[in-house]
């Protein structure tokens, strides 16, 4: 029996993207196809989604979502699978970023943006659109979440799909005033504990975790990290309770968009049987980068500037980096403070350290072709995919041990070397001392080039292709389906 599937987010690669969370949302169709699943993607309605639908058809009207007019929209997600919109032009026809305005602040309105998106998610998967069924419901992260409330709280007339809800990154929980409640549009018996109430004002996020048949997260160290309240920020104890219901499945890397011996956005194109090529995409990296050319250690930042990821900790180590011989060329933006250091950083290393403050996809490509090691020192990483782009590219991560970073790099220590099973650096802790040691210990892997090419080589031929985690979300759904 196919299963038919709804996939509800606030962001998909190609159309939108702040974040992995679109890369995986992208993904999904392709990635559970082969295991007879349909895949039906809903998107709001922001700008760059609507220019991208060829020949919309308007399938459905609320004459009021959430207090505003709205119509669902069909066409594709890549001219392949099916995409269906949310046009409500009062929430989503802005402009600025996905969640902020033009000067970065959220919207004060996100929570009625995206209660709409669920709402009308809960709708189609319950019978209110007329001619669309679905078996399955899953929501991605606080701004789907409220989805899986809905219908529990207030299904239309058909039979209501059951719940998957997955949290890409707990630390953003939609988190609001309880005076919005009255307009979210849910019966007052929801506003309790085991609903929407959340230290007494009202949680995406919980709501939906409180409300779903099943919870996943984006690998299995994270779902087990989330226990703890260092991790969990707050909803550790829902964690627990709901603890049978958790499952971590690492997420896939797309092989249409991230495949070195394809890739048009590299210099030179390489396998890992000819990893001789790599060093063009290098040269091409130094010269975008302003850097020195060499053959000395060359290493790559493209993060979100932001604490989570250690960047502030990263600001700390960039002149021991140099001071041991590395250069690094480094793509992110963020918060303020953070660029300003690492443009400074790049002042003080001219030619040894290269900043590119932005969101550049393409760039970003030829950094994991082009580097020798990428950085991602994160405090907390649910999956983590700059790891994964890296291990594809021979472009060796250097991680802390935390969340998906833990479940995807094999550390290079000796025994590993041996086995010739290492993929990249791992370090406990992220501090200063840490870091540092875990670059020094790079750079002198570095030296030695057949380890270096076989490190490369090993994580090259390991699978991240979402040929696995395809199947254990088909597992997942089918399981619901006949429960
Ligand atoms: P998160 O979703 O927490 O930001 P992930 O590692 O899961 O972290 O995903 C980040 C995604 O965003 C990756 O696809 C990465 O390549 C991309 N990315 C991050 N910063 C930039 C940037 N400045 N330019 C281009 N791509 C970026």
């Amino acid at each position: 029996m196919t299963i038919a599937a709804l996939s509800v987010a606030s962001e998909a690669y190609p159309l939108v993207k702040t974040g992995g969370l679109a890369d995986v949302v992208g993904a999904l169709p392709a990635a559970l196809a082969p295991h007879d699943v349909a895949v039906t993607t809903l998107l709001p309605g922001y700008p760059a989604v609507l220019r991208s639908l060829d020949k919309p058809r308007a399938i459905h009207r609320w004459p009021s979502l959430m207090g505003t007019p709205a119509r669902l929209l069909a066409g594709t997600l890549d001219g392949t699978h099916p995409l269906l919109v949310l046009e409500a032009p009062a929430l989503f026809a802005r402009d600025g970023g996905l969640y902020t305005d033009a000067l970065g602040r959220d919207w004060d309105d996100n929570w009625r943006r995206f209660a709409a998106l669920s709402r009308a998610a809960a709708d189609l998967a319950s019978g209110v659109v007329r001619g669309r069924r679905f078996d399955i419901l899953h929501a991605h992260d606080w701004q789907a979440a409220l989805a899986a409330a809905y219908l529990r709280y207030a299904p239309g007339p058909g039979t209501p799909a059951r719940t998957v809800v997955t949290v890409h990154n707990i630390a953003f929980q939609g988190r609001y005033d309880a005076a919005v409640f009255p307009d979210l549009d849910l019966p007052a018996e929801a506003f309790a504990i085991d609903g929407v109430e959340y230290y007494g004002g009202v949680g995406l996020l919980k709501g939906g975790l409180e409300s779903a048949d099943a919870i996943t997260t984006v690998s299995p160290t994270y779902a087990r990290e989330i226990l703890d309240p260092a991790f969990g920020m707050g909803l550790e104890g829902l964690v627990a309770a709901h603890a049978a219901r958790v499952t971590g499945i690492v997420n896939g890397i797309d092989p249409a968009v991230w495949n070195p011996a394809t890739d048009t956005a590299l210099a030179a194109r390489y396998t890992d049987r000819t990893l001789s090529r790599r060093p063009a995409n290098k040269r091409a990296v130094e010269a975008q980068f302003a850097l020195d050319a060499g053959d000395g250690p060359l290493f790559t930042v493209i993060s979100r500037l932001t604490w989570q990821k250690g960047m502030d900790v990263l600001a700390e180590c960039v002149d021991a980096l140099v001071a041991a011989g590395g250069r690094l060329a480094l793509l992110g933006s963020g918060d303020a403070a953070l660029e300003h250091a690492f443009r400074l950083a790049a002042d003080r290393h001219p030619g040894r350290i290269g900043v590119r403050i932005g969101y550049d996809e393409p760039l970003s490509h030829l950094l994991q072709g082009g580097a020798d090691a990428i950085l991602i020192p994160s405090r907390f990483e649910p999956c983590g995919l700059t790891q994964l782009y890296g291990l594809a590219y021979g472009c060796v991560p250097v991680v802390a041990r935390t969340g998906g970073l833990a479940d995807t790099v094999i550390d290079a220590n000796e025994a590993a070397l041996d086995a010739g099973v290492a993929t990249g650096v791992q370090f406990n802790h992220v501090s200063r001392d840490a870091l540092d040691t875990a670059i020094a210990r790079t750079i002198a892997l570095h030296a030695t080039p057949d380890r270096w090419a076989m490190i490369q080589r090993r994580g090259m031929r390991s699978d991240f292709s979402w040929a696995k985690s395809g199947l254990r979300y088909a597992q997942l759904y089918r399981g619901l389906c006949t429960e």
